[in-house]
């Protein structure tokens, strides 16, 4: 009698757990190629089937920026732009005209070392054919290498380069941009703990239920996989620029992806940089400034805003940070 009714409990038991919904869980999800890079994803759910429909969402945000603004795609806006930009002001969508309107802004910034339209230079480097524009090429396209040669006009939502040779590339921050994309796709789904990076670019929301994410910045002097710290951060981007990431060498000079605006040269002033923000399209338009104007000067500049910290290795293997990440006493 006494077994009967223990088994009959336990049944009862065990049919109200699997009656339960589906346990709340962490839902993380690794996906390569878009925008030619890896892109992660994490978050916090209810429901794993939510999950990974937020998470197809969110990707396939990216794959739209990567359409609408890659130089690497022919019919892209930004290839469009690049085409005509030259001949008039032309029209083009708000999406493309605010994100235009933000890497001016990080040119002033940074006095110009952060600058879309180094792709005036830029184009003829492909770093994984290890070509490189000669130095004759490079003179004569210097002089359309000016963020102040895009025209940006509000009123009619148009752009126009001053002259002929411009070209824009948002290299710079079409990554970072994506993940706030990303982001602003998940909060309008109700998610309030996330994780999403596009390669280098990464932005979080929320925390881990009492603990902050813990993100690694690659030591660049090292393997794939060492790390000179982990950042704890709630709410916030960051997004690291390293030497490391597309370059060849050719009689022992480093030829790598981020352009100094002034010399139509490979800038390396520094081995890696990383800039903690509000947002990962600020954060990535600030990353490469390092690079170009160099550990001090772009210190400087971090310092000065007040929303921003940085991490700086410098050339020999020394790292400096920001006033805001000084421990307090
Ligand atoms: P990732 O592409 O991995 O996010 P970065 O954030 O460091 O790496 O951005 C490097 C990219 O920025 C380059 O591949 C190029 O597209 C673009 N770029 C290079 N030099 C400049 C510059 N001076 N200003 C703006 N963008 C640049
Ligand atoms: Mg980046």
């Amino acid at each position: 009698m006494k077994h009967a009714y223990f088994a009959r409990t336990w049944m009862v038991i065990l049919a109200a757990c699997l009656a339960l919904p589906a346990r709340a869980e962490w839902v993380r999800r690794v996906t390569d190629g878009i925008m030619g890079t890896r892109i992660t994803v994490e978050l916090w759910a209810e429901d794993k089937d939510k999950a990974n429909q937020a998470i197809d969402a969110v990707l396939d945000s990216m794959r739209y920026i990567d359409e609408t603004m890659s130089t690497y795609k022919p019919a892209s806006e930004v290839s469009l732009v690049n085409a005509r930009a030259a001949d008039g002001p032309m029209p083009i969508t708000k999406e493309l005209f605010d994100l235009l309107t933000k890497a001016r802004e990080y040119s002033v910034i940074t006095d110009g070392a952060f600058d879309i339209t180094y792709a005036s230079v830029g184009y003829m480097y492909d770093f994984r054919k290890h070509v490189r524009p000669s130095e004759g090429d490079i003179e004569k396209a210097l002089p359309a290498v000016d963020y102040r040669h895009v025209l940006l006009d509000p009123k009619n939502q148009t752009v126009q380069f001053s002259q002929k040779g411009v070209r824009i590339d948002l290299g710079g921050i079409a990554k970072g941009y994506s993940v706030d994309r990303g982001i602003d796709v998940l909060k309008s789904l109700g998610f309030t703990r996330a994780y999403v990076s596009a390669g280098g670019d990464s932005r979080i929301i929320g925390d881990r239920f009492g603990k902050p994410w813990l993100v690694g910045i690659r030591d660049p002097t090292k393997g794939e996989g060492a790390v000179i710290t982990r950042i704890p951060l709630v709410d916030a981007a960051i997004s690291t620029s390293g030497d490391y990431e597309r370059y060849f060498e050719e009689n022992g000079v480093r030829y790598h992806h981020i352009i100094d605006p002034r010399t139509g040269h490979s800038a390396s002033l520094v081995r890696s940089a990383t800039v903690i923000g509000p947002s990962a399209t600020r954060t990535d338009g600030l990353s490469k400034t390092a690079f170009v104007l160099g550990p001090e000067k772009a210190m400087e500049i971090y310092n000065r805003l007040d929303d921003i910290d940085a991490i700086i290795v410098k050339l020999d293997g020394t790292v400096i940070h920001s006033k805001g990440l000084e421990p307090a006493h």
